[in-house]
């Protein structure tokens, strides 16, 4: 079954008339993570005539916890940064998401990335609910240990509601293993026995889990690879943009140039570079390594680029692996690849992406195609609370086996439901969702 391009019904009308309110309503959810996320939902709502209590249920996060963290910094001065903690649903089980050290960080920001989380653990069928925290700092213009310090603080003012059975941080934008080795020792500390199962995303030698930092990148492109098996097309010479050189995209660019995939196009915060004739990927490797920008890449044909250009450069697979908000109604009519997978959570607006539906790109959303890092986070929590370590090629394996579960399921309903596979991904974890708030009740 060929996968929909098209999404069959038609997008909510856009409210042009009536009062001021709705107006901004629609301006907002263009730039408004939460606005959008909300928009997301109520499509879905409508399209399953979704039970009006679960979706009042679900327009609200079940728990937000916002606080000051006091650091003390290296010249002695203090400095006061804000921190979110936001789950937005526990129906199926304890809260999972990362945590984000951005300057850029907002409390909407982080309810639509724990909103997400519940989607995205939904769509794999993980026995988690959602949530996201998130740092407005920018974590460049700190040392070390004042990071340290931070991570610590912050770690100390909201564990009143994490823990391995209640809430499991792991990393996001500009945090990493380091940052989850001091959160787990902070925990820890205050619970007075090692925790473990507090984070994913750790360190192998306290307790984190093999393959678990590249399966983010590693689930996008099990994804590619199914659509492309699913559409009859060759993945072997295609060319690939990949917008965001961290995790989830030096991993995505990786495993796409070993299937043959031409990288033609890559950027970081800095810029980016663009050659026709593909880019070396150890290469770009090294750069970051050096702490330099991929944006540095010199070469016969080598052309620097923005990242709004590496957007619209020519390519076959677009793989936005940055922040959310880069596709938009300004930029989305200009992209040429015929694939977009998002590796980034949340980086088409709803106007892009009824754009991006006109254009026929085939789009694999964001709550699956990087679902492959919640999932490993999901399978190092297993290991933890077992205290037994499966081997890397079980850990591979059993990512394969069901992010590609994920993309039948959702291909199924779009081809059932002749809709998008957005919509589709959507439909298939508000259903999960709805049936575990319905089966469980509302207390009392
Ligand atoms: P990261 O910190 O490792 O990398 C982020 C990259 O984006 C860096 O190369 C940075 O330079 C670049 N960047 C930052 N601002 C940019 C901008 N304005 N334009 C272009 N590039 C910019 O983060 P990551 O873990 O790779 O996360 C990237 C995205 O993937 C985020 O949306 C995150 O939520 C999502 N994601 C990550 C994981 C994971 O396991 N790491 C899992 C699911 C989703």
């Amino acid at each position: 079954m060929p996968i929909k391009r098209a999404r069959e019904t038609k997008p909510a009308a856009p409210v042009l008339a009536g009062n001021g309110k709705n107006l901004v309503h629609c301006a907002l959810s263009e730039t408004n993570p939460w606005e959008g996320a909300l928009s997301q939902l109520d499509t879905v709502a409508k399209r399953i005539n979704l039970d009006p209590g679960i979706h009042k249920y679900l327009r609200t996060p079940k728990r937000i916890l916002m606080v000051s963290i006091p650091v003390q910094m290296d010249n002695g001065s203090v400095e006061i940064f804000e921190g979110y903690r936001v789950q937005h649903n526990l129906a199926r089980g304890p809260a999972k998401g990362g945590i984000r050290y951005h300057p850029g960080v907002t409390l909407d920001e982080v309810k639509a990335l724990a909103f997400w989380m519940t989607m995205k653990c939904a769509v794999m069928g993980l026995p988690y609910g959602g949530a996201k925290g998130g740092v407005r700092v920018d974590p460049k213009k700190l040392s070390l240990k004042e990071l340290e310090r931070l991570t610590r603080r912050f770690t100390a003012e909201i564990s009143i509601i994490i823990g391995p059975n209640k809430d499991i941080p792991a990393p996001d934008v500009y945090t990493n293993s380091q940052t989850m080795a001091w959160i787990m020792d902070t925990y820890s500390m205050g619970v007075g026995h090692s925790e473990p199962g507090v984070v994913t995303g750790k360190p192998i030698e306290i307790g984190g889990s093999l393959g678990r930092n590249e399966a983010t990148g590693r689930g996008v492109v099990y994804v590619i690879e199914q659509a492309y098996k699913e559409l009859g097309w060759n993945l072997r010479g295609a060319t690939a943009a990949i917008q965001g050189f961290g995790n989830a995209g030096s991993i995505c660019a990786k495993l796409l140039s070993t299937l043959g995939v031409k990288i033609v196009a890559v950027s970081d915060s800095k810029g980016g570079v663009y050659a026709d004739g593909g880019l070396d990927v150890a290469r770009l490797n090294t750069l970051k390594a050096e702490g330099a920008s991929v944006a540095n890449y010199k070469g016969p044909g080598v052309t620097q680029i923005t990242n709004e250009e590496l957007l619209e450069s020519q390519c076959d697979i677009l793989v936005p692996a940055a922040l959310e908000n880069q596709i938009t109604g300004e930029n989305a009519s200009k992209i040429k690849a015929k694939l977009i997978a998002e590796a980034a959570n949340g980086p088409t607006t709803p106007e892009a992406d009824r754009i991006l539906h006109d254009k026929k790109i085939i789009l694999l959303p964001d709550i699956l195609a990087n679902a492959g890092g919640v999932t490993v986070s999901y399978f190092e929590w297993v290991q933890d609370i077992q205290s037994y370590f499966w081997k890397e090629e079980d850990i591979n394996n059993r990512l394969r086996e069901l992010m590609i579960k994920a993309f039948q399921a959702v291909h199924k309903i779009s081809t059932t439901e002749n809709v998008d596979m957005r919509l589709a991904a959507d439909i298939l974890a508000v259903q999960r969702v709805a049936q575990a708030i319905k089966l469980r009740g509302i207390y009392p």
